[in-house]
């Protein structure tokens, strides 16, 4: 290791450590047993204190390391002191230990952008399906996902004695993908991954159209994405509006880092400098192979009624 890391790989050390943190949060909240719910644009999209205590501990944990970054959180909070336990100044010496890829060895901090979702499934976490919830932080270059850290606060938890609760899987493009092993879907068959709580007609028609073996529905950007890492499906598909640049960033950038592809339900794909449109309008598509098939089982249909 070099005396002087390259930023890039400081910036995702820190991530790391600030995810951990933040499952600790996740954690305290739901035990605490009040989850002071906010109800934000609707029913089926909610806020809790675990969103917004794990948003203040990411951005000012990175803020106050990396001052020059743009940081660009999901939930809207007023500005506030933050309370010093929420902070966290721990770097991965497990991160430190890999070079930075070379194309990356430049990157300063004042250019790049990081996409934070502190909670991402919070209806499921609402509703107890523990397992669904993720922290995700995206570290975007150039418009595009470079790096990203995904917590998962309750991995394991229904695994039973002795099983470690939690994890943090982290990724950088061209260096690979760390925390997570990668397993293929059983040969030939397919596996459709999608939501549960934000399903719709457009949202159907594009899953009849895969031609499915199994259609599983479960919450969370993140978690779909360690489901097509982990060989549990074969494809994820969001044939809708509602995801928005914090639920990509991160996945798309380990996903890609394996060789895996992360683009709207069309096949373009998403950027993420500071000034991009936050929703995903175009819905989502991710597989870790075989995406042109998938992409072409696309309905014209769908994809005339989902634009960028
Ligand atoms: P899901 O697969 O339904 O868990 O959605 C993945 C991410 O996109 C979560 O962060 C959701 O909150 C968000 N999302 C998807 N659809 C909607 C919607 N209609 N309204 C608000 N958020 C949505
Ligand atoms: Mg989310
Ligand atoms: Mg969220």
């Amino acid at each position: 290791m070099s005396a002087s890391p390259a930023f890039l790989m400081r910036l995702v050390a820190s991530s790391f450590s600030i995810a951990e943190k933040a499952q600790t949060i996740v954690r305290e909240v739901m035990s605490g047993g009040d989850l002071g719910v906010v109800k934000k644009t609707g029913a089926n999209d909610l806020q809790t204190k675990a969103d917004r205590l794990v948003q203040l501990s990411i951005c000012s944990s990175l803020a106050r390391k990396f001052p020059k970054l743009t940081i660009i959180g999901e939930e809207d909070l007023p500005s506030q002191e933050v309370d010093e336990d929420l902070i966290e100044s721990g770097q991965s010496e497990e991160v430190l230990k890999h070079s930075c890829p070379t194309q990356y060895n430049h990157i300063k901090e004042d250019e790049i952008v990081v996409w934070v979702d502190p909670l991402d499934g919070t209806k499921e976490y609402t509703e107890g399906l523990l397992d669904h919830v993720t922290v995700l932080i995206g570290i975007a270059y150039g418009g595009k996902a470079i790096a990203g850290v995904i917590n998962q606060p309750y991995y394991n938890y229904q695994a039973g004695a002795g099983a470690v609760l939690g994890r943090t899987i982290w990724g950088v493009l061209n260096l690979g993908v760390f925390g997570i092993q990668l397993k293929e879907t059983p040969e030939g068959k397919h596996i459709v991954t999608t939501t549960r709580s934000h399903s719709n007609k457009l949202v159907n028609d594009c899953i009849s159209a895969m031609n499915a073996d199994e259609v599983i529905r479960v919450g969370g950007a993140g978690n779909k994405v360690l489901q097509l890492i982990e060989g549990k499906a074969s494809v994820y598909v969001f044939a809708s509006p509602g995801c928005k640049k914090w639920d990509t960033c991160a996945p798309e950038a380990i996903l890609h880092a394996i060789s895996g592809k992360l683009t709207d339900i069309r096949g373009n794909p998403f950027q993420y400098h500071k000034d991009v449109k936050h929703m995903n309008s175009a819905g989502v598509l991710a597989t870790l192979r075989n995406f042109d098939y998938y992409a072409s089982r696309v309905p014209d249909s769908v994809k005339k009624a989902l634009v960028p």
